[in-house]
């Protein structure tokens, strides 16, 4: 007998087989229609199966499937980075290909690294993170990602890399009005920087719109601002961790046009291929390379499948796929979505809610006076979830942490090709799951 080991099948060894999927919808083995609230893991933003992606992976398949990209490079590659450097905002005009959102922030952090190296200064080697920011499974990815449910086991192979407090509007402690409060808590940057010393930081890493560990946690505009002052104050570089977030999700095609900031590298995944094949990208600013371009060591970085020509062509043909109607819609939904969420604000376990574009988070507290979170040993988020996958309808896989405990939350991030009818059956849905839990 052979075993396959699952990422949590320890915990539920009875997941659910999906033989089928299309649009919304994932269809078990046994032909049950189950609805993608989460668009599998806010990925498959065209929803499931979309037409056409299938011919160009069959189409590239029968010319080349792979090449080494460190000598050679193939049409879809070439297209592709220059359609994101078009897309993405500022001189972010360097692509580098790798196959996972972790890959592309461990090339971030190494790419920082060396750009200080380069300029002389060897010493900066610290990426300052958030507690509760997820930025990868891998080591260093993990080392600059505070999620702590995630960490804790690995904490002796993590860098030991400071943070900061999270992006949090709802939990802040600050006074005066969004925009102070915003400064106030960007402040805590330059804090810690000075504390650390500036000589010795590399990297400040931000999701610029709060994705798993507290879903759809964004700041007043000011924060980013006062961010990139901060940076460019101390000569720290700015990565922000689009692989969630870009890509239509928040309503813009990337989440930092919401802030009015460009970072200097952008780090993107997940929708780039809508789920058809492992690909993601870390976004350069032209500048950075400039110092690197001399140096004796510089950026030996890469993987084997990086920039494969299938996985490449998909992406190619998915990013034309992000219109403005696309986008229109993504918005639309998530207001409706919203709306129809209307009632819980009155439920007496429920402490806020927070949507941007198609995007939402319903955040579940034991007092919403005080915000007080639920004694974890609860699973509050997990009844809820559970409840609402009884009625059919797949939601985000909550939890996460508060202030250094398991929080409850759920997220609805379902495919930006929502229609109306199954949006309306998604709140529905939650409402019940949410007012039978609360009971
Ligand atoms: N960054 C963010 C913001 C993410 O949401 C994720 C995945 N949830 C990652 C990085 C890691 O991506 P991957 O799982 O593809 O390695």
């Amino acid at each position: 007998m052979s075993t396959l080991y699952k990422w949590g099948a320890g915990r539920d060894p009875d997941h659910p087989v999906i033989t089928d999927a299309y649009d919304e919808y994932l269809v078990t083995e046994d032909g049950e229609e189950i609805i993608d609230a989460a668009a599998g893991a806010a990925v498959v933003n065209l929803g499931h199966s979309p037409d056409g992606v299938d011919e160009v992976m069959a189409e590239q398949a029968s010319r080349v499937g792979y090449t080494s990209t460190s000598y050679f490079t193939s049409p879809p590659v070439d297209s592709l980075s220059e359609k994101l450097a078009a897309m993405t905002p500022g001189s972010l005009n360097t692509t580098f290909l790798s196959n996972s959102g972790s890959e592309a922030v461990e090339s971030a952090i190494k790419l920082a690294r060396d750009y200080h190296v380069a300029r002389g200064e060897p010493e900066r080697e610290a990426v300052i993170g958030r507690w509760q920011g997820y930025h990868g499974a891998t080591l260093g990815a993990l080392s600059a990602s505070g999620n702590t449910g995630r960490r804790t086991t690995y904490k002796p192979y993590l860098q030991d890399w400071p943070k900061i407090g999270p992006a949090y509007p709802y939990r802040w402690e600050y006074s005066g009005s969004p925009e102070e409060q915003a400064k106030a808590a960007a402040g805590e940057l330059e804090t810690l920087i000075k504390q650390e010393g500036p000589e010795t930081v590399a990297a400040f890493i931000a999701e610029p719109v709060s994705g798993s560990s507290i879903p759809v946690a964004h700041p007043h505009p000011r924060y980013y601002q006062e961010v990139r002052r901060i940076c460019d104050e101390y000569g720290v570089l700015f990565i922000a961790d689009e692989v969630m977030v870009g890509f239509g999700r928040t309503g813009t095609m990337f989440a930092s046009e919401h802030f009015d900031v460009v970072p200097d590298m952008l780090t993107l995944g997940k929708g780039m291929s809508a789920g058809f094949a492992p690909i993601s990208a870390t976004m350069i600013r032209d500048e950075l390379l400039e110092p690197l371009e001399d140096a004796e060591h510089s950026f030996y970085h890469g993987h084997t499948f990086s920039g494969n020509p299938i996985a490449t062509a998909v992406a190619d043909h998915v990013v034309d796929r992000y219109t403005p109607e696309l986008l229109a819609n993504a918005r639309a939904r998530g207001e409706q979505l919203v709306d129809g969420l209307a009632p819980l604000r009155d439920s007496s376990i429920v402490g806020d809610i927070r949507q941007l574009g198609l995007m939402v988070g319903v955040e579940f507290v034991a007092d919403p006076e005080t915000g007080e979170a639920f004694d974890p040993d609860l699973g509050v988020y997990k009844q809820i979830f559970e409840r609402a996958f009884e009625e059919g309808v797949y939601t985000y896989p909550g939890g996460g942490s508060v202030d250094g405990h398991r929080g409850d939350h759920l997220m609805l991030a379902p495919p930006l090709t929502l229609g109306e009818d199954v949006a309306d059956e998604i709140s529905r849905t939650v409402v019940n799951a949410v007012t039978d839990v609360e009971r």
